[in-house]
């Protein structure tokens, strides 16, 4: 195509149709007619000057020019992207960069329904909203000034819901949320059902919050207290058991709720002196306390090996300049509301994560179910979280510390300041790992060969960049298998396929939940905020399955779980087989 040739001819190194295709449509400036006015060379442009450009604020004689030079080079080379909010609007007349947000929901018309008009701004301007609904008296609960009954959280939900559906993001993306309710509301049977008839809800993703207290009832098979939030009385009791078989049971059902351990976010919280974390962005990866927002960007690992081996030192490299300008994101973001400015400012957090690691396993010939794969996820995440953290306490010595550090846990247990209060997440990457051709976050290939639908409708074929080369280079390429495989979803057992290859590529289906779950923990366990994994089964898994990688993923410290078992919803994002 005619933008292909230019951006070659500048120097992208490898965009791809899909990637042009995505740039196209939502992040390049456009005029009235939809024209684009910009290359996604020139968006790449923008997007380092105008984040470069923020070192003037500390320096009146920082090298914008040189730093612009080193973020442009490191984006356009695809080793690391921030998320899609900067892309956009960066350097632009929104310039609202991040993609993640908490707005907390009070127990009053008003408090609601200011969470809707902020949720609706948020919106528009491409971020994501996460909530926690647990203030909210339940459902035919007393309201004193209408001498009334009470609607409870889910109805209200559906308010933010239909606003979501309506907002459409001004052209940038449509709305996310993510909806959390206590186990310990009243109406958490409800709450857990609400996405039963899957026309419901459709812009929410839900989580039950668990507590360490539900946890031991269910391991001790024991009754729980219900408390009304109003009040703060209990008014009942549930089987721990049962409300966590239902839990199960739905999650089968059609992959929600998911689950997070509410005490888990709070024993990190950095900041507990300024408040309690009750939500979560709507992926999950993204703790924060209410009116907090967060800038995430990912390292692309795919593109941090050399001569068959980890590039250490290139790692390092990219790893420093990432917290650089996610720190400079925060400090020229154009936050939708006052208060929202002012709680980000107090904190800074930061995300910094990964896309592409299945495609760093495969490179390095390492299958991403073996333990080789789980021992090197922990090295390159914990090479990553203390870089990152060096580069913050590097920064805090210029800039100063987030203004919350006193009192904070790193002021607590005695550590340097530190410039962000949250330094790593490791996000979804959904459309970003598009526009780097990587295989999303920490996630094993979904497929060697699939149909991927993007952004509402587009339908796009997509063979694996590795295993197309190497199919190439062995001599067993051809148009019909890829074909073959797209269909098929996997390329076991395919007699075409070499042994060694079928081990290498391997994807999703192919991989036990058990060990999904052993992934996601592998990189929590060096990532500051959460890790956003989906566990994939097989449409013949049982609710039992099920049961037993909820209970792993509470033993191995991970903070939440996300499950989808293949089939269940009618709307995949991305499918094997053509018919799709
Ligand atoms: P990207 O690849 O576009 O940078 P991710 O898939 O990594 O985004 O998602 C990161 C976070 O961005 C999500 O947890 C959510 O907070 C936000 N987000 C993702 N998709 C949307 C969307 N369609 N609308 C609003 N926010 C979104």
């Amino acid at each position: 195509s005619e933008m292909k040739k230019r951006t070659s001819s500048i120097d992208i190194s490898s965009l791809t149709d899909n990637a042009i295709k995505v740039l196209g449509r939502r992040y390049l400036k456009r005029d009235r007619d939809g024209n684009a006015l910009e290359t996604p060379s020139q968006m790449f442009k923008r997007v380092a000057d105008t984040i470069a450009a923020a070192d003037r604020i500390f320096n009146d004689q920082a090298d914008t020019a040189g730093l612009s030079d080193q973020f442009y080079r490191m984006m356009t080379a695809l080793e690391f992207l921030p998320n899609s909010p900067t892309l956009m609007n960066a350097g632009r007349e929104l310039g609202q960069l991040s993609a993640c947000f908490v707005l907390p929901v009070g127990d009053s018309m008003e408090d609601i329904f200011d969470a809707v008009k902020f949720t609706a701004l948020i919106h528009k301007s491409g971020g994501g909203t996460g909530f926690s609904f647990s203030r909210l008296r339940p459902a035919n609960d007393v309201v004193l000034t209408t001498t009334g009954i009470s609607s409870g959280p889910i109805s209200f939900m559906r308010v933010f819901d239909v606003a979501t559906e309506t907002i459409k993001q001004g052209g940038t993306r449509r709305g996310a949320n993510m909806g959390i309710l206590r186990v310990d509301h009243p109406d958490i049977m409800n709450f857990i059902m609400c996405k039963a008839d899957k026309h419901q809800l459709n812009n929410f993703n839900i989580s039950v919050g668990l507590t360490e207290v539900f946890m031991a009832a269910v391991e001790a098979d024991q009754d729980y207290d219900l408390v009304n939030p109003r009040d703060g009385q209990v008014i009942g009791t549930l089987n721990a058991r049962k409300v966590f078989d239902r839990i199960v049971a739905q999650a089968w059902e059609n992959g929600e709720p998911g689950i997070v351990f509410l005490d888990r976010l709070n024993r990190d919280n950095p900041t507990p002196h300024i408040g309690v974390i009750e939500s979560t962005n709507p992926c999950g990866e993204q703790p924060l306390l209410p009116y907090e927002s967060c800038n995430l960007g990912s390292i692309n690992l795919g593109k941090m090996v050399i001569n068959g081996e980890v590039n250490w030192k290139r790692l390092r490299d990219v790893v420093n300049l990432a917290v650089h300008f996610l720190d400079n994101v925060v400090e020229i973001n154009q936050y939708p509301l006052p208060i929202i400015a002012e709680m980000t400012f107090g904190n800074r957090k930061i995300g910094l994560g990964v896309m592409g690691w299945a495609d760093m396993l495969i490179q390095l010939g390492i299958p991403y179910n073996s333990d080789r794969a789980l021992e090197l996820a922990e090295e390159v995440m914990k090479f990553i979280n203390t870089e990152g953290h060096d580069a913050s306490h590097a920064l805090a010595k210029k800039r100063g510390p987030f203004p919350n550090f006193k009192e904070s846990l790193y002021d607590k247990q005695g550590k340097a300041p530190i410039r962000n209060a949250t330094v790593t997440t490791i996000a979804p990457t959904g459309t970003i790992s598009i526009i780097a051709n990587a295989s999303s976050g920490v996630e094993p290939l979904f497929a060697v060969s699939y149909i991927r639908q993007v952004m509402d409708n587009d339908i796009l074929l997509e063979i694996n960049p590795f295993f197309e080369a190497m199919a190439k280079e062995r001599g067993f390429y051809s148009k019909e298998l890829m074909r073959k495989i797209a269909e098929r979803g996997t390329i076991r057992d395919l007699d075409e396929v070499p042994q060694d290859i079928q081990a290498v590529f391997v994807t999703a289906h192919d991989i036990s939940p058990e060990v999904h779950i052993g992934m996601q923990a592998a990189f929590q366990k060096y990532t500051d905020n959460a890790v956003s994994k989906t566990v994939n089964f097989a449409h013949t898994a049982t609710i039992d399955d099920v049961a037993k990688v909820f209970r792993l993923a509470y033993q191995l410290d991970c903070k939440g779980v996300t499950i989808y078992r293949d089939g269940s919803r009618d709307n995949q994002v991305l499918s094997t087989g053509k018919e799709r």
